[in-house]
């Protein structure tokens, strides 16, 4: 069924997929303890070496409870091995109702963490730089966990403070500043993004595509128009603090230590009175604009580097021609001796395309296999049973999806693409697989570029359209 990846441990699952590569599950095959393995080709861009190393050489320095875990990294030849916690609970927007967002009670909640986690950032002197529902992961207990610092960088080093000036990020999460200035502190601007991810947390929809003048959203806000969505969904104590996070001037916009202070987030929500879960398993599409949000993978046009005195700076820092020794973290506890094995071992042959073999065995009807690790392990709201067959479900998926517009594809066995375009043109493309479990067809969702909470949305357009075949049992949950 799994992939033989090292001694003892299989890749069992695709978890996600990133600009240069993929991220995968791994379970080990006697403790099923389960571990992300990161793999990046560095074929793939001529700045990816590059880039890699420094995200490993940042995640070298993290050690915090609502921080992806780093375990080590391996290299094989052109590619980059990243071995990290895995997060069982999914994404933070995967929690996100479509223009409901989530009890504010569990947004308080998913907040505080992500302060803890960002301020502990800052505290080392290292900015995210792409924060945003994303890049926030939770564990089984709904831990968040910062992660994916691919983009992150040193801005403070040895108490002296540089400014950035490139221009990177997630355009609707962005801080002005970026847009608008060449050169910008880093603290302020990871606060802002914090900001947008509690907006989208607490009203379901991103407030703009960039917060410059060109885009409307953002000028209303600027005048404070209140009774506008999202801010009109969201209670005045919460919407204070917003306020104080979304100044357009980074030098008065609130700091972390002033957050702590703030009315909602010491707030205390009486036990017992937390409205239930908002559920990603509605059927109809919501009929008021969620689109205002438009994601930019690139780099948004760098600041010409004949600016930047800082940029050979930070590349003399994390560049290295020597070949990088394996490595796993001080602060990782030793008794994991099964990851370490997972680190430095010995590998197998990859195959091309892991999903093919392991979607194909499942389908071919392996017995008990609801007893497979990953369907125990991986838990995804965008995933439905259905009452039909294999065969049944196919087509009726197929002829839904290509009836709404979208370009299906069949990539393995048991697996298509499924590509179109969102309400603002930005590329949305994403994975189904179909896999047989207790006699029923689970169909399943996984986001391969786009926006996150774009893509949320589609599932549900999707799954309203397949109402008549959706099966009403509960999609599995981990037990780990
Ligand atoms: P991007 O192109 O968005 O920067 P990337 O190549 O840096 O992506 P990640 O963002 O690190 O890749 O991971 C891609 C996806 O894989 C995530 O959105 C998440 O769904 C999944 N993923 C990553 N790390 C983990 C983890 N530790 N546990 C569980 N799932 C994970």
């Amino acid at each position: 069924m799994a992939v033989p990846f090292v001694e003892d441990w299989d890749l069992v699952q695709t978890l996600g997929e990133g600009a240069y590569g993929e991220v995968q599950l791994a379970v080990n095959r006697h403790t099923e303890e389960a571990v992300a393995v990161k793999i990046v080709d560095m074929k793939r861009a001529a700045d990816c070496p590059e880039n890699i190393k420094k995200e490993i050489c940042i995640n070298k320095m993290l050690n915090h409870a609502n921080i992806v875990k780093f375990y080590g990294h391996r290299r094989e030849g052109t590619i980059q091995y990243l071995f990290l916690e895995y997060c069982s609970g999914g994404e933070l927007f995967d929690r996100i109702e479509p223009d409901v967002g989530m009890p504010e009670q569990e947004a308080q909640k998913f907040f505080h963490q992500l302060m803890a986690g960002v301020e502990y950032l800052h505290s080392i002197g290292i900015t995210h730089r792409d924060i945003k529902p994303e890049n926030l992961l939770l564990d089984e207990r709904d831990v968040l966990k910062i992660s994916d610092f691919g983009l992150a960088t040193v801005y403070r080093h040895q108490g002296r403070e540089r400014l950035l000036n490139k221009m990177c990020g997630t355009l609707p999460y962005v801080a002005p500043e970026l847009i608008k200035r060449r050169e910008f502190h880093a603290e302020p601007v990871d606060i802002w993004s914090c900001g947008i991810v509690l907006t989208a947390m607490l009203a379901g929809e991103l407030p703009w595509d960039k917060p410059n003048e060109s885009c409307q959203e953002y000028c209303d806000w600027k005048e404070r128009k209140l009774f506008l969505t999202p801010w009109k969904k969201i209670d005045s104590v919460p919407l204070a603090l917003l306020n104080k996070i979304l100044t357009d001037i980074p030098a008065t916009r609130i700091t972390i230590a002033d957050i702590k202070k703030d009315r909602w987030y010491t707030k205390a929500f009486k036990k017992g009175v937390k409205r239930a879960r908002a559920s990603s398993g509605g059927t109809s599409e919501s009929s008021s604009a969620f689109s205002k949000h438009i994601r930019s993978d690139m780099d948004l046009s760098p600041v010409s580097s004949a600016h930047s005195p800082y940029k050979s700076e930070e590349r003399v820092r994390f560049s290295s021609s020597q070949p990088e020794p394996l490595t796993s973290l001080s602060s990782w506890d030793s008794n994991h001796s099964g990851i370490d094995k997972l680190v430095q071992g010995i590998s197998f042959s990859q195959p091309a395309c892991p999903d093919h073999m392991l979607l194909n065995s499942q389908l071919l009807g392996t017995p008990g296999s609801s007893q497979n690790p990953w369907q125990r392990l991986v838990k995804r709201l965008t995933r439905f049973f259905t009452k039909l067959d294999a065969i049944h479900s196919y087509n009726s998926l197929k002829d839904a999806c290509e009836k709404m517009g979208y370009i299906w594809k069949r990539s393995c066995t048991n697996q298509v693409t499924v590509s179109t375009t969102d309400r603002r043109n930005n590329k949305l493309i994403f994975k189904v697989n179909l896999v047989e479990m207790d006699d029923k067809i689970l169909v399943d969702f996984r986001l391969s570029k786009g926006d996150g909470l774009e893509f949320k949305r589609h599932f549900l357009k999707i799954k309203g359209k397949l109402q008549d075949i959706v099966s009403s049992q509960k999609t599995p949950v981990p037990t780990v």
